[in-house]
């Protein structure tokens, strides 16, 4: 059992805690809410004052942020893991961010001995809650396989795929995926309301055919029933498909389908709805076609 310094205890970070407390690991946690941090308290977490005092006697770092700039803050900033690295020297960043950024942070941290796996998830707040993340990480191999039973608390799906940004990498694959087919989900609703279908029996059909997915089994409920809470914001969407297009861009790589999905992102937050789950896209729909799920 490790002892874990967390920081970043928001919609997943609070869930990926609670799973390695119940994994029997020790966990020291800081957030820049403090009350986020506080809250875990009745269940076992140590509340730490600063990042550096997170850092106490914990053998690994865990980083679970919103952005590229909140990591980059919390790693190289003067109270920060470089400054105040783990006693195991190893730092797992589990946020999505740019994978460019990783590779520097990653080299910075070499130097002084830590390795750092870029280990970003899939599965959502729901993934978090029941411990079956996809995890994605990248960095080097013999660092993972030391703190394989920590992301094993955290999710069943753990692949390496490669050096340093490769996690990164492929959760920007993943996110491409995830928003094209959240807009095939919107599209199939508002065309089947526009002709009158029972919306209901039309998720359940497409359910058990070719057009299933995660999107169609988890988001279509909420959609239905007109719920745009968060779970996933919308301003963290548009981060995720801005870093992809930037990624595309530097390859030469055409993705019309991001660029497409990125403005209609854009839209939702010109209306407002950038704290809102990724699932009220629907209501982008809604404002195109005039017409009410
Ligand atoms: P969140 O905004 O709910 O949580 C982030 C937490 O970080 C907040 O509690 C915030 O107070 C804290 N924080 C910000 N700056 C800080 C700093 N400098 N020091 C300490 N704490 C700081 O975000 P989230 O939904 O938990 O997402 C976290 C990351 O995981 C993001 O990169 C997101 O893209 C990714 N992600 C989210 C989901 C999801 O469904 N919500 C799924 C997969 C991946």
């Amino acid at each position: 059992m490790a002892t874990v310094g967390f920081i970043g205890v928001g919609v997943m970070g609070r869930e990926m805690v609670l799973n390695l407390l119940k994994g029997g690991h020790r966990v020291r946690v800081f957030d820049a809410r403090p009350e986020a941090a506080e809250s875990l308290r009745p269940d076992g977490a140590e509340i730490a004052s600063s990042v550096a005092d997170a850092m106490q006697a914990a053998e690994v770092a865990i980083t679970m942020l919103p952005d590229t700039p909140h990591v980059q803050q919390v790693v190289l900033g003067p109270e920060g893991i470089l400054a105040n690295p783990p006693a195991g020297r190893v730092l797992i960043e589990m946020s999505t961010i740019s994978p460019q950024a990783t590779r520097e942070m990653s080299a910075a941290l070499a130097k002084a001995g830590v390795a750092m796996l870029d280990a970003p998830v899939s599965g959502g707040p729901q993934g978090a809650k029941n411990a079956t993340l996809s995890i994605m990480v990248g960095g080097d191999g013999a660092a993972l396989e030391r703190v394989r039973p920590v992301l094993a608390a955290m999710g069943t799906t753990i692949v390496h795929m490669g050096e340093s940004g490769a996690g990164q990498v492929t959760k920007l694959c993943n996110q491409l995926v995830v928003g094209i087919n959240l807009q095939g989900v919107c599209e199939a609703i508002a065309l089947g309301r526009a002709a009158g279908v029972d919306l209901g029996k039309l998720r359940d059909a497409l359910l058990g055919g070719a057009a299933a997915s995660w999107m169609m089994q988890n988001l279509a409920p909420k959609i239905l029933d007109k719920d745009a809470d968060a779970g996933f914001r919308i301003d963290l969407m548009l981060k995720d498909l801005r870093l992809t297009g930037e990624l595309a861009f530097a390859l030469g790589t055409p993705l019309p389908g991001n660029a497409l999905v990125t403005n209609l992102f854009l839209e939702a937050r010109a209306h407002g709805e950038g704290h809102n789950g990724n699932q009220a896209l629907y209501r982008v729909y809604d404002r195109l076609c005039n017409q009410e799920t």
